[in-house]
């Protein structure tokens, strides 16, 4: 395996179980898993409904390609198409992330018969040559070569760069500014602006809410599309919203969206959504040979309708709600925190140097290490520099977990 696949801990972990909002290693060690897999296992580990799912089904048939119809598929589609807000929404269905927003690039791209691409500063998009060209984070776009011409624009990081001392509505108007400069700057059209609406690796940063409907202003201008990636923000994480781009609806919802993660609590599902028109400007034919497969997509509906019958949305705004004023309230009392941010199930606390801006990756590793030691998993990001923790549970998380997880936290910033 490659030197650049990334793992957590000095002592790497091999988990081989879950149940719930836990995890067990090789060694019979339980965690509380604050991480889900970088934000996948959605419902819970182990989600009876979901293992009956896969299993049904398998025992049905596994495989069968794009070339055949699957009832799964279909219902998922309509359902995802219904959930989405893009009217007379089309859905197709990858196998991750990256592959989703590279669909997205290719959509936006041959309808705008555009290669100019809008992406935020501290974006990530996917590990693929045209995800990484929009990629707004040197940790993790290891090339400038690209198919596209990619533009970044400011906005999506409220507390650092240069607009982070005005007030949210003075940093809106700057970044619109900006926005409208690079356009004019620009020769020739803009194919899309691609955003996370809560950044993830970048660290759960986000703008203030309503940037991306000032901008959708600016952009229809122009006849840009806006591409909203779900992948982290989708299925009800943020609490408030089931869909991040919803903290920016005033001016309606995006032409693309792409989602993956949640959705099939950890069988490799992720797919685009866009209005008709937009999604058959392609005229080539297409095929996803594991796209949209009879078992990802059952697991998918039966995660999915777990998720809506128990309002984990509801759950995540209120657990949520709870953990990231418990977390406030420890980071105001330990120097080295410089923020915690953060919507629903996604919280973020950014490490510095005390009394500086000046990150802290040593910090955060040391955290990651004493929190592992105490049984919590929790994940990290932000920027190159990696040194925001993030914590990111299952959506199903029970008081009594977030009250658990944010103790031995507190622990470990203490121990700073
Ligand atoms: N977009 C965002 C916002 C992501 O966080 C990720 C994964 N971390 C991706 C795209 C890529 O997804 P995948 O790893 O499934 O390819």
């Amino acid at each position: 395996m490659p030197d650049w696949m990334a793992l957590y801990y000095d002592r790497p972990l091999e988990i081989t179980h879950g149940e719930g909002r836990h995890v067990w290693d090789a060694e019979g060690n339980r965690y509380l898993d604050f991480f889900a897999g970088i934000l996948t296992t959605m419902t819970a580990h182990a989600l009876p409904e979901v293992t009956k799912a896969v299993a049904d089904q398998a025992g049905r048939i596994i495989h069968s390609s794009t070339l055949y119809l699957n009832r799964p598929m279909v219902e998922l589609a309509e359902r995802v198409a219904a959930l989405s807000g893009i009217p007379d929404a089309r859905v197709f269905f990858t196998t991750s992330g990256t592959e989703a927003n590279d669909a997205a690039l290719l959509l936006a791209t041959t309808y705008r018969r555009s290669n100019q691409v809008l992406a935020m500063r501290n974006s990530y998009h996917g590990r693929s040559f045209s995800t990484v060209s929009i990629t707004g984070n040197r940790g993790w776009s290891p090339t400038s070569l690209s198919p596209l011409q990619t533009l970044y624009v400011h906005g999506a990081v409220r507390t650092r760069g240069p607009f982070a001392a005005l007030t949210d509505a003075q940093f809106t108007e700057a970044c619109v500014a900006d926005l409208q400069d690079v356009l004019g700057q620009t020769r020739g059209s803009v194919a899309a602006l691609i955003a996370e609406p809560i950044q993830g690796i970048g660290g759960f940063t986000s703008p203030p809410d309503g940037l991306y409907a000032a901008f959708r202003e600016v952009l229809d201008r122009h006849g840009i599309l806006w591409i909203s990636d779900e992948v982290q923000t989708g299925w009800g994480r943020t609490g408030d919203h089931f869909w991040g781009w919803q903290a920016h609806a005033e001016n309606g919802p995006p032409d693309i969206l792409t989602f993956a993660k949640g959705i099939g609590n950890g069988m490799s599902i992720g797919g685009v959504v866009a209005r008709a028109e937009v999604m058959n400007c392609l005229d080539a034919n297409s095929i996803s040979t594991f796209g949209g497969s009879p078992v990802t997509m059952a697991a998918g509906l039966a995660n999915l309708g777990y998720l809506l019958e128990h309002d984990l949305q509801g759950n995540a705004r209120r657990v949520g709600g709870l953990l990231l004023e418990r977390l406030r309230a420890i980071g105001a009392t330990v120097p080295h925190v410089r923020d915690v941010r953060g919507r629903g199930l996604m919280a973020g606390i950014e490490l510095t140097h005390p009394g500086t801006d000046r990150a802290h990756p040593e910090a955060t590793a040391a955290v990651l290490e004493a929190t592992r030691a105490a049984g919590l998993l929790i994940g990290r990001g932000g920027g190159h520099d990696t040194s925001v923790l993030r914590i990111a549970p299952p959506l199903s998380l029970t008081v009594a977990e977030a009250e658990e997880g944010a103790e031995i936290l507190e622990q470990a910033l203490r121990s700073l």
